[in-house]
């Protein structure tokens, strides 16, 4: 049971304590990294700013954090437009309904929860082949989402479905498959759960030799992510301090 209250705990409101934390979570990385023997650059920190203020965002970007991440459509289109004087890379990490498709697009190029077909199709037709200059389309990049739970609510496609899933997004050339992401489930052992995404990553690899990327680590198993291979951490918390209205 928390004793803080919102007025109590350093808010997000408050830029120092904010600057405090980040430094706080990029040092954590930064020895993880070295504990596992591993470049810094294969590793990007997305902040997770989703029921954050788009004041928050701003005084992130001011810290030089360039990658955000958002869970919900209906939150994150406005912030983005409210920041698109800012060069940001928005990375959508909340399961996605394929008639949002089209819209998170306009703001958000890297979707990390693709976790079923019809989802690939959506996203396929939000790419208009005619481009006026030519050029080919400028590709999505999507992560394939695995379920490490046995609910199939939880976003994320079960591991036995992996290998379909990638031939299709594979078979749709608008789309770059990056890799997988996982969500560690809340009371398990985070190292078995990212074991079993290195595992699935191996199998994917078979088909796609450069799907590489992990996106995986959160606020509360970051280094055990780095030590599994992440290399796209979203981390939220820890960085921007309790949400607002998580409930
Ligand atoms: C909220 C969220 C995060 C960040 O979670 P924290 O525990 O606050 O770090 C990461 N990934 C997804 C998919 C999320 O919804």
């Amino acid at each position: 049971m928390s004793t803080l209250s919102a007025g109590s705990a350093p808010g997000s409101s408050d830029p120092g304590a904010l600057a405090t934390r980040l430094a706080a979570v990029q040092e954590g990385v930064a020895s993880a990294i070295s504990d596992a023997g591993r470049n810094a650059a294969d590793v990007t920190l997305i902040v997770v700013t989703k029921f954050h203020p788009v004041s928050l965002v701003r005084n992130l970007y001011e810290l030089g954090v360039r990658d955000f991440g958002e869970n919900r459509h209906q939150d994150a289109a406005p912030k983005a437009a409210a920041l698109a004087d800012l060069d940001l890379t928005w990375h959508f990490v909340g399961q996605l309904q394929s008639k949002k498709a089209r819209a998170v697009i306009e703001y958000s190029r890297v979707i990390h929860s693709v976790d079923r077909t019809s989802l690939v199709r959506a996203l396929a037709l939000t790419v208009d082949p005619a481009q006026p200059t030519g050029d080919a389309p400028r590709p999505i990049d999507i992560f394939i989402q695995l379920n490490l739970t046995d609910d199939a609510n939880r976003g994320g496609v079960a591991p036995a479905q992996l290998e379909a899933l990638a031939e299709g997004a594979l078979g749709t050339p608008c789309l770059r498959l990056r890799g997988l992401m996982a969500v560690a489930p809340v009371n398990g052992d985070p190292r078995a759960a990212f074991a079993e995404v290195r595992a699935a990553s191996a199998r994917l690899q078979r088909l796609a030799p450069d799907a590489t990327a992990l996106s995986m680590g959160m606020s509360a198993d970051y280094r055990e992510a780095i030590l599994d291979g992440a290399t796209h951490l979203r981390i939220g918390s820890a960085i921007t301090g309790n949400r607002p209205d998580a409930g």
